[in-house]
């Protein structure tokens, strides 16, 4: 579903991606964890085409996305692609933004309406299942404002679902909530990764790392330090770098 190779990207004279190599497999669940600054956003948007790849190669859903090995000329998906394959990642921020004029129903027919074109009736339906899906039945009519951010960030996970999306990226989608709502949300990521679901979640809940990731990996200063079974790198860190970030993060 994913695949990177040697990915680097730079902002001006600051590298941020220092050489990146991942994969991830249909139906895997990879978490990311790491210390702020090193890179996680910026691959999350590398993956969703909002960042574009300034070295190595990139393979999104199949595709590959851009490439450029030294000296090479810079290869890059044209524009109609990036908008086809965009429409199959479902992204959820640490920031809920949500369409705050739109009810929870609203938000969550709105793409498929507007950028599938599909019938109404046909997504109102499908909104109403996935707003149940969620554990929102009882919200469809209430706006963002009238909500909690958990149950905002519910209707947001919704939204992103809605387009039948092939990769779902989480950016920290819990850091912003207070304690007390962050179980909710964890909980319907953890029933759309039982579904099925392919999912890459930059996250610092170390327990849903754990329990709900087939893979976690640290990075740190724009690189991969370390990757494997959730298990493994949580209690037997083999880099001093991960043993110091779960030491305090744990
Ligand atoms: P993380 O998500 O791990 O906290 P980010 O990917 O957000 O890290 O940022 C990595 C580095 O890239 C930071 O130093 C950040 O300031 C820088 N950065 C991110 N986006 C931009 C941008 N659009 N322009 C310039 N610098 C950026
Ligand atoms: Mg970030």
């Amino acid at each position: 579903m994913v695949r990177a190779e040697d990915v680097h990207k730079s902002f001006g004279r600051l590298e941020v991606l220092k050489g990146i190599d991942l994969a991830v497999r249909p139906g895997e669940v990879m978490c990311v964890i790491g210390p702020s600054g090193s890179g996680k956003s910026t691959f999350l948007r590398c993956i969703n085409h909002l960042e574009k790849i300034n070295g190595g190669r990139l393979w999104v859903n199949g595709r590959l996305v851009g490439y450029r090995q030294k000296g090479d000329r810079l290869y890059e998906m044209r524009e109609r692609e990036v908008a086809a394959q965009r429409r199959d990642i479902g992204m959820v921020f640490q920031r809920f933004n949500l369409f705050p004029h739109m009810t929870a129903l609203g938000n969550v027919m709105e793409a498929p309406v507007q950028v599938k074109g599909l019938p109404k009736a046909q997504v109102r339906e499908r909104a109403v299942a996935l707003l149940d899906r969620v554990g929102l039945a009882d919200k469809r009519d209430a706006y963002p404002a009238q909500l909690s951010g958990g149950q905002q960030q519910r209707v947001a996970i919704a939204r992103a679902l809605a387009m039948e999306p092939a990769l779902m990226l989480f950016d920290e989608p819990t850091s912003a909530l207070d304690p007390e709502l962050v179980g909710e949300v964890l909980e319907v990521m953890k029933q759309l990764a039982l579904d099925g679901m392919t999912m890459i979640v930059v996250t610092h809940e170390i327990g849903f790392a754990r329990e709900v990731g087939d893979s976690l990996v640290f990075m740190d200063g724009g690189v991969v330090v370390e990757q494997g079974r959730p298990r493994d790198v949580i209690e037997n860190p083999q880099h001093p770098r991960t043993q110091d970030f779960l030491s305090k993060v744990l």
